[in-house]
């Protein structure tokens, strides 16, 4: 073997990096990240929304799971699951597979949005459970769900592991998981963990909260009627247009592990309704102005969110659809995808994002800035749409090659126009 032939040390190098990252990230994020959200859930309920520094007592506090959780854990999953499998909607095929066939998915979240909210608002209005029960076991509700996800992801693995030519990677296969769809008959597990209990529950949550600040104070704050109008909002927002989900990145290129179910069923609902928690303990209101403009910042961050997601989905439907009343602009591609280059898309290459992150912004502002907690979420949300246009960059690079490298030519910024 000649030296051009041996692997360049650096790559090398780089790549024993990266795979001590993964393995890294693989043992210790199954507990850290469980550990993160119980902390956050700490200092709202016992240090007034302070970040505190982590200490024994810290871990002392760490909420027990209870049956109740228990019970309402696995009763909404099985609820939400009979849904999928019953309520009305239409079948739709998903994108091509790497061998070029389609998967069918059940496109029924509008009609399940709905059956849950009438659910919820029959068992509270008849009084069988008390509306504030969710945020009682709010604590427990984030043990009892990590470790419901623990034997989902293992039930997972387990199944993976016995497939025929699987590949084996050990922790990373339960981090990672093995299977990019796994169904059991028709019933795709991604699909119905991505959204349905978990954010149908953060919007539960979000309300339960909101009736514990009614009853502790007897009044419900401008504020937490506005941050829960917001997230229901963005939720049934998304449940309208369920199908595009079809097209997203988690869909089509994430395998479903634990990461991805316990993102789904406890790191979403129990991280994004931290704004409502806070906001519990919270009694005073920000000046009349200070709303008015979160509630523009939110309509803005809407309006640029669900037009983009609108013109690319239109668009990629119909190449000879109007964008902001002309004829689109698109650069043709040799896999038959073209790119839209026109409306939001010719401002920024993921406008989409840019309305997510005002909408976010607008949610922690509500807060107010006595502590940086509430603020958590535009972080994390920053941080998850930057890393993730990266790799969608690198992903279009290779599949569209030259024409993508055209696109970046003509829309230079990524996110943020002029900015970055
Ligand atoms: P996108 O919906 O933007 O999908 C990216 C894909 O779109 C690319 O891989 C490419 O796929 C296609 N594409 C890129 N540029 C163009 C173009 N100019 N014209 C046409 N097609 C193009 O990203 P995501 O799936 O990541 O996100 C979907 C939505 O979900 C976003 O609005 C995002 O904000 C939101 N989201 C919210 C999160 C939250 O926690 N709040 C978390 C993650 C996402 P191809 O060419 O193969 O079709």
């Amino acid at each position: 073997m000649t030296n051009s032939q041996a692997p360049d040390p650096r790559v090398a190098t780089a790549l024993d990096r990266r795979h001590a990252a993964i393995v890294a990230a693989t043992l210790i994020g199954p507990l850290a990240l469980p550990t993160l959200v119980c902390y956050f859930w700490i200092c709202l309920q016992y240090y007034d929304g302070l970040l505190v520094f982590p200490s024994g007592r810290i871990l002392a506090q760490i909420p027990a799971p209870t049956l109740t959780a228990a019970a309402i854990f696995v009763g909404w999953l099985l609820f939400q699951a009979a849904l999928q499998v019953s309520a009305p909607g239409k079948w739709v095929a998903g994108q091509p597979l790497a061998n070029g066939s389609r998967l069918r998915y059940r496109i029924n979240g509008w009609a399940s949005w709905w059956c849950s909210v009438a659910v919820l608002a029959g068992l509270v209005g008849l009084s069988w459970v008390r509306p504030t029960i969710l945020a009682e076991q709010f604590g427990p509700l984030i043990t009892t769900g990590t470790i419901f996800t623990y034997l989902i992801a293992g039930c997972l693995y387990w199944h993976g592991r016995r497939q025929a030519g699987a590949e084996r990677n050990g922790i990373y296969d339960f981090w990672n998981g093995t299977a990019l769809n796994p169904r059991i008959g028709n019933f795709d597990l991604k699909l119905f963990c991505e959204a349905r209990p978990g954010l149908i529950g953060w919007v539960a949550l979000d309300l339960s909260l909101a009736a514990k600040q009614h009853q502790d104070y007897g009044h419900v704050t401008v504020p937490m009627i506005l941050i829960c109008a917001f997230q229901v909002w963005y939720v049934a927002d998304y449940f309208w247009h369920e199908e595009a989900i079809l097209s997203t990145w988690d869909i089509k290129h994430e395998k479903f592990g634990w990461m991805l179910c316990w993102g789904d069923l406890v790191w979403v609902p129990f991280t994004y309704s931290i704004q409502a928690y806070y906001l519990v303990g919270r009694p005073e209101q920000p000046p009349g102005w200070a709303l008015v403009s979160f509630v523009l910042l939110n309509a803005a961050g809407y309006v640029v969110f669900r037009g983009a997601n609108l013109q690319k989905h239109r668009f990629r439907k119909d190449p000879s659809a109007i964008v902001w009343g002309k004829q689109a602009k698109f650069l043709a591609t040799k896999t038959g995808h073209s790119l839209l280059a026109s409306g939001w898309w010719g401002l920024v290459r993921h406008p989409n994002y840019l309305g997510d992150l005002l909408m976010g912004l607008a949610w922690c502002l509500l807060c107010g800035f006595r502590s940086p907690l509430p603020y958590f979420y535009i972080v994390f949300l920053t941080v998850l749409l930057v890393h993730r246009e990266r790799r969608d960059d690198a992903l279009c690079s290779a599949r569209y090659g030259a024409v993508w490298d055209a696109y970046r030519a003509r829309v230079p910024r990524r996110i943020v126009p002029g900015v970055y």
